[in-house]
C-alpha cells in the first residue's frame, strides 16, 4: 500500500481514525480547484457530480455530502464507512475511491468516473435486456461479488442503480454505505459510533431488493446479497423488478409471499436461476448454499461463460 498518514480534520473528517493509513490520501484540495461538469446521480445523501481537475485535466465521479445534513440525518458512520471499506477493495469490479478532501461545508470522495452510467438506465432505455446481455452482466456482477464476499462483505443494496458501467460497457459495483462484515471478514473498521441514534436502521437495503428473512428482522448474510441478485436479472429481462409495488408495504407483502410471474419469453434457464437465487430459505439459496459460487457458476444459465476471462470480452453496446 502507498503509505501515507492520514491528518485527522475537524468536525466530521472523514479520516478522524488516526491510525488508519489510507490507500487513497486525504488530500489538500478544495472544490475550487475543479470544473464541475454536470450531476452524474443524485443519492439520498449526497450529488455525485463529474468533475476535471483544472491542472492535471483527469476526470472523476466526485460524491459531495454536506456535512449539516448528514450530521442531522444521523449518517455520519454510515458515510465513513463508506469511505473506509472502499479504500481497502481493489477489484475491477468495484468502483475505486482516489482521494478524498473536505472544506467546512462538505466530504468529498473522488471516485473513478463510470461514464456509462447506471445499469438502471440501459434497463429503462432497451426495456429489457436480450438474454446474453443479462448474462454477461450477471457474470461480472457474480466476480465482483465473489471479491466482496471472499473479504467477507456483504453489500446489501445490489440493484441496478448501484451497478455501474465503465465507459466501455463493464459493470463496477458502487455505493458501499449499507455494507456490513461478517465475523470472519478481513476489513477493517472502527467500532460502531457511540451514537444511540444512529443504529443501522431496522431493514438496510431498498424495499424491493430486500429478502423475505429480512423482514423478519433476521441478521444479513450474503444470502441478502444473491436474493437482491436473483431480483435484478429478474429486472434485467422483465424490465421491472419483480416485487416492486405502489408502496413499500405492499412490496413487502409480495416478497412475503414470493408472488414471482415469469413473462412467456423468459428462457427454463433463466427461470430456474433466478427461482434458486429467490429460495425463500438463505441457507439453500444459490450461492449462498453449501455449493456457494462453483454451484451458481455453473447453472446451465452461464454455459459459455469464460469466468477467468470476464473483462476481455466486449461489453454489449450500450443504447
Ligand atoms: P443511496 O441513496 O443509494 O445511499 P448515495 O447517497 O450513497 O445513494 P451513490 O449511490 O453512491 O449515493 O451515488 C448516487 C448516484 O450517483 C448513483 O446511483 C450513480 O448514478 C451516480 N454515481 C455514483 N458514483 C458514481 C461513479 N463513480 N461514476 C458515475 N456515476 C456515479
Amino acid at each position: 500500500l502507498p503509505s501515507r498518514r492520514i491528518r485527522g480534520g475537524d468536525g466530521i473528517a472523514l479520516t478522524r481514525a488516526s491510525s488508519i493509513v489510507f490507500r487513497a490520501p486525504q488530500e489538500n484540495f478544495t472544490i475550487e480547484d475543479f470544473e464541475q461538469e454536470r450531476i452524474l446521480g443524485v443519492g439520498s445523501f449526497s450529488k455525485v457530480v463529474r468533475v476535471k481537475k483544472k491542472d492535471t485535466g483527469d476526470v472523476y465521479a466526485l460524491k459531495v455530502m454536506d456535512k449539516d445534513f448528514i450530521t442531522k440525518q444521523d449518517k455520519v458512520q454510515h458515510v465513513k464507512r463508506e469511505r473506509i471499506v472502499l479504500d481497502q477493495l481493489n477489484h475491477p469490479g468495484i468502483v475505486q475511491l482516489l482521494f478524498t478532501f473536505q472544506d467546512a461545508n462538505s466530504l468529498y470522495m473522488a471516485l473513478e468516473s463510470c461514464e456509462g452510467g447506471e445499469l438502471f438506465d440501459q434497463i429503462a432505455r432497451k426495456g429489457h435486456f436480450s438474454e446474453d446481455e443479462a448474462r454477461f452482466y450477471m457474470a461480472e456482477i457474480i466476480d465482483a461479488m465473489e471479491y466482496l464476499h471472499g473479504l467477507g462483505l456483504i453489500h446489501q443494496d445490489i440493484k441496478p442503480e448501484n451497478l455501474l458501467l465503465t465507459a466501455d460497457g463493464h459493470i463496477k459495483i458502487a455505493d458501499f454505505g449499507c455494507v456490513k462484515l461478517t465475523e470472519s471478514s478481513q476489513i477493517m473498521l472502527p467500532p460502531p459510533a457511540a451514537n444511540p441514534h444512529e443504529t443501522s436502521s431496522l431493514i438496510e437495503g431498498t424495499a424491493a431488493y430486500v429478502p423475505p428473512e429480512a423482514l423478519n428482522t433476521s441478521p444479513a448474510t450474503i444470502g441478502n446479497d444473491f436474493w437482491a441478485l436473483g431480483c435484478t436479472l429478474y429486472q434485467m429481462l422483465a424490465g421491472t423488478s419483480p416485487f416492486k409495488d405502489s408502496s413499500d408495504w405492499l412490496t413487502f407483502e409480495r416478497i412475503r409471499t414470493r408472488k414471482v410471474v415469469f413473462p412467456g419469453y423468459f428462457s427454463d434457464e433463466a427461470i430456474d436461476l433466478i427461482d434458486k437465487l429467490l429460495d425463500t430459505d438463505p441457507g439453500r439459496r444459490l450461492g449462498a448454499g453449501p455449493g456457494g459460487y462453483p454451484a451458481l457458476k455453473m447453472h446451465p444459465f452461464f454455459k459459455g461463460i469464460a469466468w477467468n476471462k470476464l473483462r476481455d470480452v466486449s461489453a454489449p453496446t450500450p443504447k
